[in-house]
């Protein structure tokens, strides 16, 4: 079993997860930043994390991997290479999350949800909602981060590599700033150095 802070630091090694101080497209003020897709750039680390929640389902009979796009693409790949079953995903279509290009479960089939970072967990309700009205079971949602800060509830089992608490504040009350950490960044522009 991969520690919490294994897990941190390959997510840090990869840039995936970044600490300092950060302008958040909110306008809000944090200490850490995360983007998952910077994880999946490395197939060797993609793998060692997957692995993790690869074992923590491995007994769950399951049939298939579905990942929402984008964020789940990749993932589901991964999982579904590491449990020996296929992998597909859901997106949207007129805003409706739907299964296009072919795809489609059957009636029973045993699904595993994966995204790569829940926050609301708004998407992988939706894909949740579409396999069952299908006729598909859900056995559980797997992801690499939760920053739901253990708040959001999939009525089926959910785990995450990391859970990860992510603060924010207003500009004017940011310890940071306060702490004169300087002027924050905003992680993605073309200034922006790791
Ligand atoms: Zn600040």
């Amino acid at each position: 079993m991969m520690t919490k802070e294994q897990a941190l630091k390959m997510l840090m090694d990869r840039d995936a997860v970044l600490e300092g101080h950060f302008l958040l497209t909110s306008g809000r003020h944090s200490d850490k930043y995360c983007q998952c897709a910077k994880l999946f750039r490395y197939a060797d680390t993609s793998e060692l994390i997957c692995k993790e929640l690869a074992e923590y389902f491995k007994d769950g009979k399951i049939d298939m991997v579905v990942g929402p796009a984008i964020g789940g693409i990749i993932m589901a790949y991964e999982m579904g290479r590491q449990l020996g079953v296929p992998n597909i995903f859901a997106e949207r279509e007129n805003g409706e999350m739907t299964l296009r290009r072919g795809f489609a479960v059957e009636k029973g089939q045993r699904c595993l949800v994966c995204e790569d970072v829940v926050t609301t967990g708004g998407s992988v309700k939706e894909v949740i909602a579409l396999l069952q009205s299908m006729g598909a079971e859900v056995v559980g949602v797997g992801s690499v981060v939760d920053r739901s800060n253990g708040k959001v509830d999939f009525g089926v089992p959910f785990h995450a590599v990391l859970s990860m608490e992510v603060t924010s504040w207003e500009a004017d009350e940011c310890p940071l700033c306060r702490a004169g950490a300087g002027a924050p960044v905003k992680p993605g522009s073309r200034s922006f150095k790791k």
